[in-house]
């Protein structure tokens, strides 16, 4: 995907403070932390969203779920983490390429989602 600034981000057309590579995914700090700890993981083949997922893509998703431990330990989340995956209109997604949140710190990280108001 030309377009896709994830995808630039992956070819280092676009700067990013990468954290882990491997032949599978990517993963890096995202540019407005919302926690100290902070980490986008992301498929290297452009996938848009979750909603967009097939069989073939089982290898990747594994590999996102698997490294996610390991990516929250070596960036000061070392007492669990939260993972999210925005999803669509509904979910909030703002950038079209799948990309798991990798959340924590040293403190709890607070409520999963605000009640609506
Ligand atoms: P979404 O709302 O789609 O789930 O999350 C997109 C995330 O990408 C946001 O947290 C935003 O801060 C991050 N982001 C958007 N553009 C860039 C960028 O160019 N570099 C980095 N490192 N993060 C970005
Ligand atoms: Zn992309």
């Amino acid at each position: 995907m030309t377009d896709c600034i994830f995808c630039k981000i992956i070819k280092g057309e676009i700067p990013s403070r990468k954290v882990f590579e491997d032949d599978l995914v990517y993963a890096f700090h995202d540019i407005n932390p919302l926690c100290p700890t902070h980490i986008l993981l992301i498929p290297k083949r452009h996938i848009a969203s979750l909603a967009e997922v097939s069989a073939e893509d089982e290898p990747v998703l594994g590999r996102m779920l698997s490294i996610a431990r390991r990516l929250a330990e070596e960036n000061g989340s070392s007492g669990g983490f939260r993972a999210i995956i925005n999803t669509g209109h509904i979910g909030g997604q703002e950038v079209a390429h799948l990309h798991l949140h990798v959340l924590g710190g040293p403190e709890p990280v607070g409520r999963m989602v605000s009640p609506r108001g």
